[in-house]
């Protein structure tokens, strides 16, 4: 909770604050994805501003983000930067003028949110900001290669990495040959050495 009472009611009052606080409870972000975790520190600056109907509140937060690849599956950690914007309002001034000028009450909710008591609570705005900013599809780096569609294995660790399409019809046909018996696996062999060799590499 931050508190506007030194800033005061006189419009066009400015108030900077800069603080540390800790990520909230179940993080922000995205879960499973990205998001910044419970009780790592999140850098924030604000300005209050004093207008008529309220408090004006502007800032950034910054804050470390972890996650893991969408496409190597590796952890990875990314700071993120989120900027917002939101107007408390004072109680007693929210049923008068904005409420009546505004038709879309949704859109009047989001923008103004009430002050209780002189304090208000950042951690809605924090949320909404920081999902905002982290990236849907989270990449340890633009050109991973991600993980072999057939084997699993990390295609970073290894970049020539491939499958023959030779392998796969290979394997296909010594599968076959087993159900088949020794006796035409034998034969197969025959007909084409140097493949088992292929196989091992
Ligand atoms: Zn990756
Ligand atoms: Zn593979």
């Amino acid at each position: 909770m931050f508190d506007t009472h030194e800033l005061g009611r006189r419009p066009g009052a400015l108030q900077r604050i800069s603080r540390s606080v800790q990520a909230p409870k179940e993080g922000l972000g995205v879960e499973g994805v990205i998001g910044v975790p419970e009780g790592a520190p999140v850098e924030i600056e604000l300005r209050l501003e004093s207008v008529m109907e309220g408090v004006l509140v502007t800032g950034t937060a910054r804050a470390s983000a972890e996650g893991e690849c969408v496409r190597c599956l590796e952890p990875l950690r990314q700071e993120v930067e989120a900027d917002f914007q939101e107007m408390f309002s004072y109680p007693d001034t929210d049923d008068r003028g904005r409420k009546a000028a505004t038709g879309d009450d949704a859109e009047d909710d989001e923008d103004m949110t009430p002050l209780e008591d002189g304090m208000f609570d950042l951690e809605p705005v924090l949320r909404d900001a920081v999902v905002l900013a982290l990236p849907m599809q989270p990449v340890c780096r633009e050109d991973c290669a991600g993980l072999c569609a057939e084997c699993g294995a990390n295609l970073n660790d290894d970049p020539d990495h491939h499958h023959d399409a030779v392998d796969i019809r290979w394997a296909a046909l010594q599968g076959l040959a087993g159900s088949l018996g020794t006796d035409e696996k034998d034969n197969m062999s025959g007909a084409e050495p140097g493949v088992d060799e292929k196989q091992e590499k």
